[in-house]
């Protein structure tokens, strides 16, 4: 797995290159973060809040959104990449955000509004209130 380096941060391009589908392939030898990692949606079937049943279409809702964004990246650029164009377009005058093809920027936010919803905590949330 490529490690990338930015600043005082360290990560890995996402989609994940461990990913396959829906298994990770590198689950036994997967990342300490990746072992202690608990979204929010598995925070709440662990509380009981949510069945895991009723789970499972939100997470359905989550891969159809992503795959919505994949099917529109072009093939050298990951999601991440996409999220940093987005904030340096909001961060502009917005002529950049005009160039970015609207389709996949419609389809990021829709993405972001689901992981927002379910999957982030509030202080880590893309386009809805961060909740500061
Ligand atoms: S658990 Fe970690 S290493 Fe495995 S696919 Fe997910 S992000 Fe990648």
């Amino acid at each position: 797995m490529a490690i990338l380096a930015a600043k005082d941060e360290v990560g890995f391009a996402l989609p994940c290159p461990a990913l396959d589908g829906a298994f990770c392939i590198a689950y036994a030898t997967r990342p300490a973060t990746c072992r202690t990692y608990r979204c929010e949606l598995l925070r709440a079937c662990d509380a009981g809040q949510i069945a895991p049943a009723d789970a499972l279409p939100i997470i359905a809702r989550a891969r159809d959104a992503a795959a919505a964004v994949l099917a529109q990246l072009p093939p050298d650029e990951t999601i991440t990449d996409a999220r940093r164009r987005r904030r340096e377009a909001a961060a502009s005058d917005g002529a950049a955000m005009l160039i970015a093809p609207p389709g996949l920027m419609i389809a990021l936010g829709m993405l972001d509004l689901v992981l927002d919803e379910h999957f982030r905590k509030p202080g880590e949330r893309q386009v809805m209130p961060r909740g500061e």
